[in-house]
């Protein structure tokens, strides 16, 4: 039976990581991967985890299996977390999920159980993984424009025209903050337009909010989310604590549903824990119970929002460094949009031509999209990287 697989296409940002691994230059910079890295170069396990996982090991007193959605507690603190008081619990479903990866999939499996015709439109351009999981359930998708290669911004009305072409049940896929692979995020007021837009469409929107606390600060990178999920009669919700809690491994992420009809709630939340049911039974609670713990212990989470604003201010730092750095290499303001680019992403716009010659010459690694990963910059490595930009004549 094997015989009759087919290879499947190598991981890029992998390979990236296995060439730049390979590289013998000591000044090289990886700027692949989209993982958080202080400018030692280390992930940290945060200082809050670490305490949480402390006090987790001697008060644990059993492994026994949880609850199917999760724990209850997990999925009330995360909720919290992003919706804030924006939509009341009698209108809230959720499930926990391995990862914000997990809780995109089980949500379009989801959409799939509902309405198999729906279309997942997603913006251009977005996170591979995102077309690559709607190729894999066989599900219809559709690109709205997103990012304008000139200024580096949204392109909203190319946005707006787009998604007029959404018909009624389609859904309709959304970065709540930080948008990766580009930096380029929507202003409140655009966030009400498209929530205007897609309500009239009768669609549904998915927000995936994967960096909350890492461009605004928590409240300001859930206005977006909470605009949309207050005003729309249903909202699906993809929520990961990978990076702002920094516990990638731990597979910790949660699927919400809101429905403004709450004679929904019961038959939605059945759904979701139905699907976890057929997927992998009981998702796994290591990170989720760290998670609770610090977002319901006032001191856990005092300490963790300060060393969560440390990882932003840093990166909020190493923006401006970069574009201070290129506006005087440059007389231009070209690079400004460096600074204004939210979030652990930034696309430069620079060909795979010039990707390849900051490769090669300067042993700068960012993906061949010019996706470059802000925070695996540090104080001395952005003067590499603004050379290196000028160089290749981005
Ligand atoms: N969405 C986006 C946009 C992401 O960048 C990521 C992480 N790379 C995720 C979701 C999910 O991450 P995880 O499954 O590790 O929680």
């Amino acid at each position: 039976m094997f015989e009759l697989l087919n290879a499947q296409p190598q991981d890029k940002i992998m390979a990236l990581m296995v060439a730049y691994r390979e590289d013998p230059r000591e000044t090289k910079v990886d700027l692949g991967v989209g993982v958080y890295k202080d400018p030692t170069g280390n992930t940290p396990v945060m200082r809050a985890v670490k305490s949480a996982e402390k006090q987790l090991w001697e008060a644990e007193t059993t492994k026994s299996y949880t609850a199917l959605g999760g724990d209850p507690a997990f999925v009330k603190a995360l909720s919290s977390l992003v919706l804030g008081d924006a939509v009341s619990a009698d209108t809230l479903s959720g499930a926990a999920q391995p990862g914000g990866t997990g809780a995109i999939h089980q949500a379009l499996e989801l959409v799939k159980m509902a309405n198999p015709d729906a279309t997942i439109w997603l913006s251009a351009p977005t996170w591979p993984n995102h077309p690559s999981i709607i190729k894999h359930l066989k599900m219809n998708m559709a690109e709205y424009r997103y990012f304008d290669n000139d200024s580096r911004a949204v392109d909203f009305s190319g946005m707006m025209a787009d998604l007029d072409g959404v018909k009624a049940g389609d859904v309709v896929l959304l970065h709540g903050c930080c948008h990766n692979p580009t930096g380029a995020n929507l202003t409140i007021e655009q966030w009400k337009e498209v929530a205007d837009l897609i309500g009239k469409k009768n669609a549904v929107p998915l927000i995936d909010i994967a960096y909350q606390g890492f461009g605004d600060g928590l409240e300001a990178d859930a206005q977006g989310t909470r605009i949309i999920a207050s005003t729309l009669p249903e909202t699906l919700i993809a929520a990961s604590c990978s990076k702002n809690f920094g516990v990638y491994r731990e597979r910790t992420g949660l699927l919400m549903a809101v429905s403004q009809d709450t004679g929904k709630q019961k038959v939605t939340q059945g759904n979701l824990t139905h699907l976890n049911r057929q997927n992998f039974s009981f998702p796994p609670d290591h990170g989720a119970r760290v998670v609770q713990m610090i977002l319901d212990d006032p001191k856990l989470r005092s300490e963790w929002e300060t060393e969560l604003e440390e990882v932003r201010t840093g990166m909020l730092g190493l923006r401006k460094q970069l574009a201070d750095a290129l506006r005087q290499r440059t007389n231009s303001d070209n690079f400004d949009f460096i600074a204004e680019h939210r979030g652990m992403f930034s696309r430069l716009g620079a060909t795979p031509e010039q990707v390849e010659h900051m490769r090669e010459k300067h042993g700068i690694y960012m993906v061949g999209d010019s996706r470059m990963n802000i925070a695996g910059l540090n104080k001395d490595s952005v003067d590499t990287l603004a050379d290196a930009i000028v160089d290749a004549r981005v």
